[in-house]
């Protein structure tokens, strides 16, 4: 026998004309990556910052690249080639047949930054990023609002003192160093017209949704981007929301559904339903 959430999951994905995902955080813990929750985890992930007591807080802003550039790209860095290297887990996979099913197709809002979406086959025009990617760079003056890729970086990283080694990126129009396009903590020059732009996509096709379901993964309350957009969504546009999340699974109202489960276990299971349903 099916359990009852799962079914009515099912069923809110299947009646739907659009698929809107909105992940946080816990949507890349299944690939295998660390999410910053809490100073124990950031440290657990970074044990040289942990030694020297940093929080991920302080590491990740504009005052590190200004103060110790070599650390702060040494983070940043790091993070850069776990991601490259990480492979998204199943449930990306899931969510891309999902939407190619629906007449409206998907679009991804995501806080993550480590490009997980487009590794795993999803169009660049249908996603937003609302904090930036790391894949993208910027001057850290900023001396324009330009935005330049990150493919020709290659990161070297002394891991055990979490440093930069060699030559430190920097802008090509001034020479200045430079910083990934991303929003960091205590940041007021973060350059976000591409990230903008993408928003300003999203909206121009929820505008033409309209019984969307919005599945929303790993977003926790403690960085709230995410549930605002979501709770944003379904005021303006209706529809109805899945949350998974293993930890903070409860809904508002009972037309939706929370699934007390990580993101990959949580698609899985609504996927098995689909899969019955034919
Ligand atoms: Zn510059």
């Amino acid at each position: 026998m099916t359990d009852p959430l799962l079914a009515h999951a099912a069923e809110l994905v299947d009646q739907a004309d659009a698929l809107v995902v909105a992940a946080g955080a816990g949507m890349g813990v299944d690939s295998g990556l660390p999410d910053f929750r809490g100073d124990s985890g950031f440290w657990r992930a970074y044990p040289a910052l942990g030694a020297s007591g940093l929080k991920f807080t302080e590491v990740a802003s504009p005052e590190t690249f200004r103060r110790d550039p070599a650390l702060a790209w040494g983070f940043y860095g790091h993070r850069l080639a776990l991601y490259r290297r990480t492979v998204p887990h199943d449930g990306f996979a899931i969510l891309r047949r999902w939407g190619e099913r629906m007449e409206r197709g998907l679009f991804v809002y995501t806080s993550n930054v480590d490009g997980q979406f487009q590794r795993a086959g999803f169009d660049a025009a249908s996603l937003h990023e609302c904090h930036g990617a790391i894949e993208r760079l910027q001057c850290t003056r900023p001396c324009s609002l330009a935005t330049w890729s990150a493919d020709a970086l290659q990161p070297d990283i002394d891991e055990a003192a979490c440093r930069w080694r060699g030559p430190l990126p920097t802008c090509p129009n001034c020479g200045a160093l430079a910083r990934p396009a991303i929003l960091m903590f205590g940041d007021s020059a973060w350059i976000e017209r591409e990230f903008e732009q993408q928003a300003a996509r999203l909206d121009a096709w929820l505008a033409c949704v309209r019984r969307p379901v919005e599945v929303e993964l790993g977003a926790g309350t403690h960085i709230p981007s995410v549930r605002h957009f979501g709770q944003r969504v379904l005021t303006r546009h209706g529809g109805r929301l899945v949350r998974i999340n293993p930890r903070e699974s409860s809904v508002p109202l009972n037309a939706d559904v929370g699934l007390p489960l990580g993101a990959l276990a949580g698609l899985r299971a609504i996927d098995a339903v689909l899969a019955g349903l034919g």
